[in-house]
């Protein structure tokens, strides 16, 4: 006999553990289906900015290898900047130990986490959904969310398509130079078009990638060169991974069934960082479902919320995405001589987000500007 649940989360990452979480304190019962077992690894670059770890409503502390307090920005044909900041502007962490971490908060509210239960079939039917996995278990769910990441099987059912931009990670064993400079990262803007690549110091190894926001085939390529420009060793992992960025393709979900984080394609389409929409789609789900109960009235109102927040920030980001690595030689040449600017973009970005950025600079100016622009 299939065991009925309220709520069943496909998927124990970011999204898929804190939803978990917010529900099961609140006193819902929620199994959690995992493919995997923790400790599992996600190709991540593992930056987490302080605007998505104050979405966390515990203790994340503990698995923090490095606090940024200095960037070297490579921009077209201007000198290398040094960016410096008197506090942290993101954490560095290690998905494997970040998520483990997610998955046991979710776990020690009281969420039914299960692991190795790879969720292979979706079924909706009439008052309820049918969930099965590769074992043959069948679970019946009043709702059910796809926190299934990029290649989610759940967002399939809604009808989203797979995403079409990747980026590519790999762990490095650092160099000399590299040694001492746990609170330094490498943002290279020149290491491909319409991307960047990166290196984020963890505890052990450098975490170096480069992710693209045009769809591109050469990804190995632009990366082989940026390790090689940076004077980086070849790595002793590399993993590549769709990026799911927020666009045309977002899809929230329907009928019973809500799609957070990557399965929903929320990652930023101006910076790639995706940790804060998984948090804020998962926050944004428990609301919606703490309002209007396990059912359709609770996808409408998460699709309401979403819409009205993080979807908002990303359609303003898309467009600035868009005209920022267009013009990056031209945007390059002014910042060289004004770090400063960058310096106080990257706090908005990174601690306020858009929203922050369109109080501050007026955002009828921008979108009237940006939307002018490209229309
Ligand atoms: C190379 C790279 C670097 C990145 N760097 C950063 C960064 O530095 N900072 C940042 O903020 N973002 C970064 N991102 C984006 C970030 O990794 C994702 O946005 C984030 O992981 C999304 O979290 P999620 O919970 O939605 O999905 P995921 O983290 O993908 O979690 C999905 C979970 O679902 C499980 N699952 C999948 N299918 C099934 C199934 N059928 N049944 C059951 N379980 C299933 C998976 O095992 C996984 O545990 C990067 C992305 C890439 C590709």
């Amino acid at each position: 006999m299939k065991s009925s649940w309220p709520v069943i989360v496909v998927g124990a990452g970011p999204a898929g553990a804190l939803c978990a979480c917010s529900l099961a304190r609140a006193g819902l019962s929620v199994l959690l289906l995992e493919k995997t077992h923790f400790p599992r690894e996600k190709p991540c670059g593992g930056g987490l900015t302080p605007k998505a770890a104050a979405l966390l409503p515990f203790s994340f502390q503990s698995v923090v290898e490095g606090e940024v307090k200095r960037a070297i920005l490579c921009l077209p044909g201007v000198e290398a900047l040094e960016i410096n900041w008197d506090r942290p502007v993101c954490f560095l962490v290690r998905r494997e130990i970040l998520d483990t971490h997610l998955a046991e908060q979710a776990r020690q509210a009281g969420a039914f986490l299960r692991e190795g239960e790879e969720v292979v079939r979706i079924e909706e039917t009439g008052e309820a959904v049918t969930v099965t996995t590769a074992g043959g278990a069948s679970y019946r769910a009043q709702l059910v969310i796809g926190a299934d990441g990029a290649l989610s099987r759940v967002a399939r059912l809604v009808g989203r398509p797979y995403p079409r931009h990747f980026a590519l990670a790999a762990a490095l064993i650092p160099p000399p130079a590299w040694a001492e400079k746990r609170d330094t990262i490498l943002i290279d803007l020149e290491a491909l078009p319409y991307g960047y690549g990166w290196v984020f110091p963890k505890i052990d190894h450098l975490n170096a990638g480069v992710g693209s926001f045009a769809a591109t085939r050469e990804l190995r390529f632009y990366w082989e060169n940026f390790l090689r420009r940076n004077g980086l060793a070849r790595p002793f992992r590399l993993r590549a991974h769709p990026l799911a960025l927020a666009g045309k393709e977002t899809e929230l979900g329907r009928g019973r069934v809500m799609l957070l984080g990557d399965a929903a394609g929320l990652v930023d389409p101006l910076t790639g960082e995706g940790l804060y929409a998984a948090f804020r789609s998962a926050e944004l789900a428990a609301r919606a479902i703490l309002e209007k109960g396990v059912g359709e009235r609770a996808v409408s109102r998460y699709r309401e919320l979403v819409k009205a927040s993080l979807l908002r920030e990303y359609h303003f980001a898309y467009r600035l995405a868009r005209l920022f690595y267009r013009f990056l030689p031209l945007i390059a040449r002014y910042f060289s001589s004004r770090p400063e600017k960058i310096r106080y973009f990257w706090e908005f970005l990174f601690f306020g987000g858009y929203a922050e950025l369109f109080r501050r600079v007026g955002a009828r100016y921008w979108e009237k500007l940006l939307c002018g622009y490209l229309n």
